[in-house]
């Protein structure tokens, strides 16, 4: 490790990083995705009450407001007691970064096994701690304004030669950050069933398009970065200021229906084929938990331009990259009726993207645009240069002509009503203790009955 990486890593780890941390909550300390160096935020709701904010730990959740409540966490100041208590992690996202770390060194000081608080809140863990199973995961974040790029040059490419074999990428791919303006009212959490859209199509050579259910529907493994910190309204973001706007991450499924998308498209870009449904993983991994797994970004092939100045930031070149590997998982509902547990897909990695967050983020104020606490940046289906890694049916199956096999002899061109699409993500470093994302999942109903 250079003497560089050494410094950045001194500046940015702490001591809720530390790997020799353990937990009094036993199922955090091997094989979960929340150990208690990770601690994510998210919402719950026990039976009726109202839902506020908790923090994953092994297979439990830990309720802030309790613990303020109960006195463990006393210097914890009255907004962020009023923000903990609220159904979104927007109050909270308003506050600000400091706020955020706050919470993250409380939470850390109150679930170790070893500090005077973690024993006070291990004796009165009843009403402070609830198993994941007791409790409903809501939304985390009212996400006001949601936007999803297009980071992945595999991805793009990939598609691209379906379409232009001899020319598989547009000529500004590799010069500017590639998106579209998503919907926000049809983000949902991780778990809700996403219903078949049905659409406009057009089936080659036809004269005319139909409505019908989509016939080629979708999913796509993305990493989703959630605005923490607001900018002024013709106010761009500089790179360098960008990352400090991240709030964290969480696994996004972005739906697609490719032959209503195939249809409407042009030349606006995608619609109704993507608006139906978003889902989210309900557990927020902070930029804090983020930062033992930040990398550098992967060398630009030879040939390809140097970004412009406005996203050229050697810290960003150096750090800005994230290694979390996502990996999808399916389960067929004949899968599931005999018991075979779901199968792997494909698994692909954020580091491999050509864009970084803060890239994303300083593009998509560059022209004025304000993004505010709450908002919700996707990076694109997150594919890598093989097969296995391709983050998405249409690249897996090639448009339908290659296939997946499942472990029933069923096969797989376009999910099927009953699939369950799952996503999971990991991050893993030297040094470090594993994180992971939770999952991010939901299986596809039957298409509501249409008139047409
Ligand atoms: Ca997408």
């Amino acid at each position: 490790m250079s003497s560089l990486s050494l410094e950045v890593d001194n500046r940015v780890r702490d001591s809720t990083h530390d790997p020799t941390l353990r937990s009094w909550i036993e199922s955090a300390n091997s094989s979960t995705d929340f150990p208690v160096q990770n601690l994510p935020l998210g919402v719950f709701r026990v039976a009726e009450e109202a839902g506020r904010v908790g923090v994953a730990i092994g297979d439990s959740i830990l309720d802030l407001s309790a613990a303020i409540a109960r006195g463990l966490w006393a210097s914890a100041g009255g907004d962020i007691a009023h923000a903990v208590r609220q159904p979104s992690l927007n109050a909270l996202m308003t506050l600000g970064g400091d706020a955020r770390r706050a919470i993250r060194h409380a939470a850390s000081d109150l679930l170790r096994h070893d500090t005077e608080t973690g024993r006070r809140a291990r004796a009165q863990s009843a009403g402070l701690v609830y198993a994941a199973g007791e409790v409903t995961m809501l939304r985390p974040v009212a996400v006001g304004d949601y936007t999803d790029f297009y980071a992945s040059v595999h991805h793009a490419t990939n598609v691209g030669r379906m379409m232009r074999p001899d020319n598989p990428l547009l000529p500004n791919y590799k010069w500017i950050p590639i998106g579209y303006h998503g919907r926000a009212s049809s983000i949902v959490v991780s778990g809700t069933p996403v219903r078949r859209p049905r659409g406009q199509t057009k089936d080659e050579g036809a004269a005319a398009p139909t409505v019908r259910p989509s016939r080629r529907l979708d999913y796509e493994a993305e990493v989703g970065f959630y605005v923490g910190k607001a900018n002024v309204l013709g106010e761009p973001v500089g790179i360098a200021d960008a990352p400090a706007h991240i709030f964290g991450i969480c696994l996004l499924n972005d739906w697609s229906a490719r032959d209503i998308q195939a249809w409407e498209y042009q030349p606006l870009g995608p619609f109704l084929a993507k608006s139906f449904a978003t889902t989210v993983s309900p557990w927020v991994v902070t930029m804090e938990a983020l930062e033992p797994f930040r990398t550098s970004v992967s060398p630009r092939p030879a040939g390809d331009p140097e970004p412009l100045p406005y996203l050229a930031d050697a810290g960003d070149q150096r750090t800005g990259a994230v290694d979390l590997t996502i990996e999808v998982l399916l389960q067929s509902a004949k899968m599931r009726e005999v018991g075979i547990a779901p199968v792997r897909l494909s698994c692909g990695n954020a580091r491999d993207l050509y864009w970084t967050p803060a890239q994303l983020l300083a593009h998509h104020t560059s022209a004025g645009c304000n993004l505010g606490p709450g908002d919700l940046l996707g990076s694109g289906t997150v594919s890598g240069p093989e097969r296995e890694s391709r983050g998405c049916l249409l690249e897996l199956t090639w448009r339908g002509t290659e296939p997946v096999e499942l472990p029933t002899g069923e096969t797989r061109r376009f999910l099927e009503d009953g699939d369950e699409v799952i996503m999971r993500g990991q991050c893993a470093a030297d040094g470090a203790v594993a994180i992971g994302c939770g999952e991010c999942r939901g299986v596809i109903l039957p298409a509501i009955r249409g008139a047409c």
